[in-house]
């Protein structure tokens, strides 16, 4: 029998990093792979990631996008035809120089993301401006060689999805930029149960090529910032490199303007470490890869017997039960029979499933379930409950809604207690030291101060937010460095 979960070692306050690492090898969420930098994304770990991805495939189709398919290798002339570009990704490309023993004439990158193959593909594609707008995505793998790499978080290679548009307009690509953040807020929001601060990237921090950078940034457990998913405004730096050019209406021809998006298994990570506590994973319902377990408890033949009869009908019922619109509720009957109950209570646990249900033979004598949520509101709502069996089907569900909609609050309140105004340097250096979290504060726009942040700190410039998104506080009016007029909003941070 293996070790009860509780006796692994898992201490979140004590060693969050170490914590996440248990987390998502306990969880059985993945493994190490015998390539370094490598991951082994496990069954649970899988589909984890496929109800993510889903539900987000699903709104970029819903907007207007196809799916694609590319090459994963890219000839090294291409990746260099856009120089910023090809600055920004050179030292993490990986190469492929040999076909079988022999050495090839150009080498071939793996990609490390794909705008250099759709401008040479799309080159050919867009002739006039009835072949715009171009509104693409393509689910793929990529490489960038990492030195330092965690699961899910940082990885040689990763899954991700990548948009790619062309529009005719400077105005209209602009606004498909903006409208890809907004989905993927929903995404991280809605499924989530993630909140973030949007807004743009500075200079320094933007995607190498593009116009603008919007970004979603979000809070992890450890008080450090996660950057969730990008959408870049590319104008037409890449249509020009590539030389793609349509002709227009009025029979100019004319550069066609770009986007491009990015959302990958990341965001895994940052589930991991917004919702997890001390007894594992906590995974949103909308999400989670089992919704409900069922355990059944018995201890003669005969109890068995009848606990698994008064089981068979009810996983029947909760799997033809709908939950958040069009979903059914997922079962799993926990049957071994070489493990306790008590060790089933914690494996689950640690699973994060969010719903527990325990079959014993006095429940089925009474005709009721005990229901156990893994995470009780903090006053008591979801902790150990009997539920007539008539009714389970539709209390779960609403459960599961009220579950999902908990852990938003939960994060949210954690987010807002984290957010910190800071208006002098001073401040910025304290607040950053004792407290950490994200630090706002007024910045001049200089590339100097927001590096003297950084050497001093460690904080990066996260996100200058949108308006509106930082309501509650008074923006500041000076730059936290060197004190001249704020001309922007900043949101510093330590990140991963
Ligand atoms: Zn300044």
């Amino acid at each position: 029998m293996p070790a009860p979960a509780s006796n692994r070692s898992r201490a979140r306050s004590a060693d969050f990093g170490q914590w996440y690492l248990d987390v998502v090898r306990d969880a059985e969420l993945a493994s190490y792979s015998p390539v370094r930098g490598c991951i082994v994304v496990r069954p649970y770990g899988f589909a984890l990631w496929e109800h993510v991805r889903d539900a987000l495939d699903r709104r970029i189709k819903e907007t207007g996008h196809e799916n694609i398919y590319l090459p994963l290798l890219v000839p090294e002339s291409l990746l260099e035809t856009e120089a910023k570009h090809v600055e920004g990704f050179s030292p993490q490309v990986a190469w492929v120089t040999h076909g079988g023993a022999d050495e090839l004439a150009e080498r071939l990158a793996i990609r490390p993301t794909s705008e250099a193959m759709v401008g040479a593909v799309y080159r050919d594609l867009i002739q006039s401006y009835r072949d715009l707008p171009v509104l693409v995505n393509q689910w793929a793998n990529v490489v960038r060689w990492e030195l330092r790499t965690r699961p899910f978080l940082r990885t040689a290679e990763f899954l991700w999805q990548e948009g790619h548009t062309f529009h005719a307009s400077a105005a209209e690509a602009r606004e498909e930029a903006e409208r890809m953040l907004g989905v993927y807020r929903e995404i991280w929001q809605d499924w989530l149960a993630i909140p973030t601060i949007t807004g743009r990237k500075s200079e320094a921090e933007k995607f190498p090529g593009a116009d603008v950078t919007l970004t979603g940034e979000a809070l992890m457990g450890d008080r450090r910032a996660l950057q969730m998913g990008t959408s870049h405004d590319l104008g037409s730096n890449f249509a020009r490199a590539f030389d793609i050019r349509f002709l227009d209406r009025d029979n100019e021809r004319r550069h066609p303007f770009g986007t491009s998006w990015g959302f990958s298994w990341r965001t895994i990570g940052a589930v991991i470490m917004v919702h997890g506590d001390e007894r594992g994973l906590v995974l949103p319902p909308r999400i989670a890869p089992i919704h409900v377990v069922v355990v059944p408890i018995w201890r003669t033949v005969e109890e068995r017997a009848a606990v698994e009869a008064a089981i068979a009908p009810v996983e029947a019922a909760l799997r033809a039960q709908a939950v958040f619109g069009d979903q059914r509720i997922r079962v799993r009957v926990d049957r071994r029979d070489d493990v306790t109950p008590g060790y089933k209570f914690n494996d689950w646990e640690l699973r994060g499933v969010p719903i527990r249900l325990e079959v014993g033979p006095r429940d089925v004598a009474a005709g009721t379930i005990v229901v156990a949520e893994r995470l009780p509101a903090t006053d008591g709502t979801g902790a150990k409950e009997s539920v007539s069996v008539d009714h389970l089907p539709a209390d779960v569900a609403a459960r599961l809604e009220r579950i999902q909609t908990r852990l938003l609050e939960r994060s949210i309140t954690f987010q807002r207690a984290n957010t910190h105004r800071v208006s002098g340097w001073d401040e910025l250096v304290d607040v950053n030291a004792a407290q950490g979290g994200f630090l706002v504060t007024g910045w001049c726009g200089s590339a100097a101060c927001e590096r003297d942040v950084q050497a001093t700190t460690g904080a990066t410039l996260r996100v200058l937010p949108f308006e509106g998104e930082l309501e509650e506080l008074e923006p500041p009016t000076a730059c936290a460095r060197c004190g001249a007029p704020a001309s922007e909003t900043a949101v510093f941070a330590r990140a991963y």
